[in-house]
């Protein structure tokens, strides 16, 4: 079959392949090209073992708290409120204690296809060396939140997850360049990080054309309900295929709504700073529990970044949180290069209230498939949803219930 990829992201490179493994025709487009996103600048982390949904009891008690402080952690721009609203409502919908349960069970379904994917992927497409096996940890320097943290744990076993707690004293063993200020750390030693995210989507990207892949530079503004979808673009562009998938990540949303699917998809708009060619200070990411921030050692640079900022898809960046980011991480890691020598960047994350992607046919056309909305997670679970994909289009059963990721679920 002929098949068009809207999207040259992490998760649309990852579908290009797995759609050329069943013999298909690929035509990937882009309005931009690829790794344009998000997939360009993340913080290259596999983190599979994270199971927990943003929207969650704890955080609905944060928020006050959170939107007191425009450059903290979690923040929303004050002209967006009103846009983001009905997304709010539902993120307060999804944190309810039985919601919140049924999106645990979704998102470790998933990212417990994660890892596997990703090594079976990098493997058959020559780009194992992209792929770093030394665990990640998550440092705290609260007491309380350590705890709750053991508690965690126990949730994630449950999923097969393996985290082994340790002290301020091990900590530093691992991770010599951390300040004496933590009271303990989760390691989870299965979870992996990447060369560099923008290298290894141009890389899967490359390696998808080099298996007949066609990439075609086009924005997309509409897909037809032709049983032979259409895909429009300006200027008269039009290309008929036999199916589509949308991986647009967060500017999919009226793509998927022209097909009937009104998503409540969003952004939540990511911030960080890199130090290329500064490496070897840490070995493995590490996330700063309580300070909406993590590091990771990528091959290109030392990559300090996170945050939570809704602002939408058109408002500038603003590097005073980028700039907070790194005074926080000064506080808790020795021999940071100076803020002035980083590269700074702002890329958005594609993200729907319940932290599930959207994963499943259109609902007024069934031969055009949705893909799209992994929020922090696509990176990680892009090679997972790229095998779910193929079997959706081969008519054969994935390898988990998608129903916690229908589009029709809201
Ligand atoms: C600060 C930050 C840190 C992160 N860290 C991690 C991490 O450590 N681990 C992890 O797993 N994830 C992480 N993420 C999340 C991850 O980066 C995203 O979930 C992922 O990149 C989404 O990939 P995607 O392919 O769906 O979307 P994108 O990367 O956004 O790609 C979508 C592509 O579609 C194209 N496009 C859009 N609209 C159209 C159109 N109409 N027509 C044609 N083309 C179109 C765009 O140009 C773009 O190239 C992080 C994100 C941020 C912001």
């Amino acid at each position: 079959m002929k098949i068009a990829i809207v999207g040259a992201g992490i998760v649309g490179c990852a579908i290009a392949h797995a759609l050329l493994d069943e013999g298909h025709e690929v035509l990937i487009l882009d309005k931009e090209g690829p790794g344009f996103g998000p997939s360009r600048g993340n913080a290259g982390w596999i983190a599979h073992t994270d199971i927990l949904p943003i929207a969650s009891p704890k955080i609905l008690r944060q928020v006050p708290k959170f939107l007191l402080d425009p450059l903290g952690p979690l923040a929303i721009r004050p002209a967006y409120f009103p846009k983001l609203l009905p997304w709010l409502l539902r993120f307060v919908l999804a944190a309810r204690p039985d919601a919140f349960e049924r999106s645990i069970q979704g998102i470790g379904a998933l990212q417990q296809l994660a890892l596997p994917a990703w090594l079976a992927r990098a493997n058959r497409a020559g780009l194992g060396s992209h792929i770093h096996r030394k665990g990640g940890l998550y440092a705290f320097t609260d007491r309380g939140a350590l705890e709750e943290a053991r508690g965690i744990a126990k949730r994630q076993a449950e999923f097969g997850i393996t985290v082994e707690m340790v002290g301020p004293e091990e900590l530093r063993q691992f991770e010599p360049a951390l300040k004496d200020k933590f009271v303990g750390a989760a390691f989870h030693p299965d979870t992996a990080h990447i060369s560099d995210p923008l290298q290894l989507t141009l890389a899967l990207f490359e390696s998808a054309l080099a298996r007949g892949a066609i990439f075609e530079k086009a924005g997309i503004t509409n897909i037809s309900t032709a049983e032979r979808p259409a895909l429009i673009g300006p200027d008269g562009f039009q290309r008929v295929v036999d199916r589509a998938v949308i991986a647009a990540g967060a500017w999919s949303k009226p793509l998927a709504a022209a097909l009937g699917d009104k998503v409540p998809l969003d952004t939540e708009r990511g911030y960080n700073v890199s130090f290329p060619g500064v490496t070897g200070l840490t070995t493995r990411p590490i996330g700063f529990e309580g300070h909406g921030f993590v590091m990771t050692p990528l091959e290109s640079g030392l990559r300090i970044g996170g945050a939570v900022e809704f602002g939408g898809l058109e408002a500038a960046a603003n590097h005073a949180r980028t700039r907070i980011l790194y005074d926080k991480a000064s506080q808790f890691v020795d021999g940071l290069p100076a803020f002035e020598t980083g590269t700074l960047w702002m890329g958005f994350r594609p993200s729907l209230p319940d932290s599930l992607p959207v994963i499943g046919s259109a609902s007024r056309n069934p031969h055009v498939v949705h893909a799209f909305g992994h929020g922090h997670y696509g990176m990680t679970q892009s090679t997972a949803t790229a095998d779910l994909v193929a079997a959706l289009i081969a008519g054969r059963e994935p390898a988990i219930d998608l129903a916690p990721f229908s589009p029709r679920r809201f």
